[in-house]
């Protein structure tokens, strides 16, 4: 909308727990509505009570906030404004009454109609068109002539059933054979013959308004500008657009973003693909009470919030520049929509660890150690002083991905290794190993424990005796740590100290013969 502060709302159904496809929608709207200075609202649209699922609210609220997508309105914004803003009631379910009087102006100018036809009659109706060869029988500009509504029947017995209380729906009456067109943010001109689109049905028999009716409306008096969702939510796109010109309302832009798809490829990854493929779907672990259903998240998988964000930013949307790493911060001011794309994105386990692992290196040092010493307290039991533990955490930060990987992948610094790999004993172990390491123990301690002299310590011994580093480094390392892979070894012989590493060696020498 031209001069108008920018509105734009994240609007789910509490339909179960948010998929990350779904926070990848609330996303793009938060990053669009900041970098513009705008608000972004919080909707939740739950007419359909057949779908509402306990917990499903709390769950969208919770996912949004760990992500640090938080709403200047609606939902979840009560803490900032009364009611959440001068909209509220922001669920639809409270907003029942609104939606009436809009559907009379469209009754009124005979963009709507009364539909009388009984759930009974339209399978019917389908049935013999099915039987008659076409199974898409759709009630439409063409077929609404020929079925029971407030076009085909006399005022008076419109007045009749309704006075009698017969129920009805309400249909928007779509115009035959024009062109709906529109322009999206993301595809260009979009352009549907009215044909192609049903009579939809706008307020249900029960007097409640539909998806499409609501959130129209709902929109309308939002004052949102830019409906930003899901490629699935195109098909319904014409008839919103033409609702807007029914009512005579300025349209708001429109941006429908690709889908996520399954790591090969194939298909939309899905709520229901949960743990299957191998990683989570959802931002955080869902378990419904009710039906007895859980799934993880990535929150509780140890991925960081920022990791996480940064991840799904990606999932369909570039900088157009090398940057791959950005705070929540640096994504506001690089959005674009005209950067999101139009083919699905793929979806990579692999990638979004690696987006975790860059956040991990970008820490405070303070909070990351306090995370590791809370993780080691919890799982090992171990309270290392906090000296130590930073030096440790130095040591194996770089290849870790999760604050648990710095763990598992440190065991041997709190335990004499309990076996040694066969393999690599049989490639690296021979009948010279136990001298060199016998000597290295007796060289080592004649000097100071600390990496620096251990390895001059350790270099001088080579050159002496005119070894290689590979016929005795992976020695020493097998005997001290249990495996040859890792950082430094005089980085773990000084945290281990000199006790360990000398009760080590005798452990090696005496199992390894
Ligand atoms: N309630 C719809 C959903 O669950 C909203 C679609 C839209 O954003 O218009 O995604």
């Amino acid at each position: 909308m031209k001069n108008s502060r920018v509105r734009v709302r994240f609007a789910p159904s509490p339909t179960g727990p948010l998929h990350m496809g779904g926070v990848r929608t609330a996303l793009y709207n938060y990053l669009f509505a900041k970098k513009h200075g705008g608000d972004f609202l919080l909707r939740i649209e739950d007419t359909d009570r057949s779908r509402f699922v306990q917990g499903a609210e709390k769950y969208i609220v919770d996912a949004l906030g760990w992500c640090g997508i938080s709403p200047d309105e609606g939902i979840g914004a009560e803490d900032k404004l009364t009611n959440g803003g001068k909209h509220h009631p922001y669920r639809q379910s409270e907003r029942k009454d609104i939606y009436g009087p809009y559907v009379q102006t469209l009754i009124d100018s005979e963009l709507a109609y009364l539909a009388f036809d009984t759930p009974n009659e339209l399978s019917m109706v389908r049935e013999r068109a099915m039987e008659a060869g076409n199974p898409n029988w759709q009630y439409n500009s063409i077929t609404r002539t020929s079925m029971k509504n407030s076009l085909t029947l006399s005022k008076t017995d419109v007045e009749e059933k309704k006075k009698v209380g017969e129920p009805y729906v309400v249909r928007v009456k779509m115009p035959r054979n024009e062109e709906i067109k529109f322009h999206d943010e993301v595809r260009g001109w979009v352009s549907v013959n009215s044909m192609n689109v049903d009579d939809k049905v706008l307020l249900k028999s029960d007097g409640l308004p539909t998806y499409h009716l609501a959130n129209v409306v709902d929109d309308r008096l939002m004052e949102i500008t830019h409906v930003i969702r899901g490629e699935e939510w195109l098909p319904s796109a014409p008839l919103h657009v033409l609702l807007y010109d029914y009512f005579n309302w300025e349209r708001p832009s429109f941006a429908h973003l690709p889908l996520l798809l399954r790591p090969d490829g194939n298909g939309k990854l899905s709520k229901r693909d949960g743990d299957k493929l191998g990683f989570p779907v959802f931002p955080l672990n869902w378990n419904n009470s009710e039906t007895n259903e859980t799934a993880s998240g990535y929150k509780e998988a140890g991925f960081y919030a920022a990791g996480f964000v940064n991840m799904l930013a990606f999932l369909g949307w570039n900088p157009g520049t090398n940057q791959e790493v950005f705070s929540l911060d640096e994504l506001i001011s690089s959005f674009r929509l005209e950067k999101v794309s139009k083919a699905g994105a793929r979806f990579d386990f692999d990638k979004a660890r690696w987006f975790n692992q860059q956040h991990l290196r970008l820490r405070p040092k303070k909070d990351l150690l306090k995370e590791y010493l809370e993780l080691l307290k919890k799982t090992s039991g171990h309270v290392p002083e906090k000296n130590w533990a930073k030096k440790s955490l130095d040591l194996f930060m770089d290849r870790a991905e999760f604050v648990k990987d710095i763990i598992s992948e440190s065991t041997y610094l709190f335990e004499d290794p309990k076996s040694y790999d066969n393999k690599v004993v049989e490639k690296k172990w021979n009948s010279d190993s136990p001298v060199f390491i016998k000597t290295l123990k007796s060289l080592f301690s004649q000097t100071n424990y600390t990496s620096e002299s251990l390895e001059n310590c350790f270099k001088k011994y080579l050159s002496s005796s005119s070894l290689s580093f590979g016929q005795v480094g992976p020695v020493l390392r097998l005997a001290v740590a249990g495996t040859t892979q890792g950082p430094s070894i005089f980085m773990v012989m000084e945290l281990i100290g000199q006790e360990s590493t000398e009760r080590r060696i005798d452990s090696a020498l005496m199992r390894l013969q």
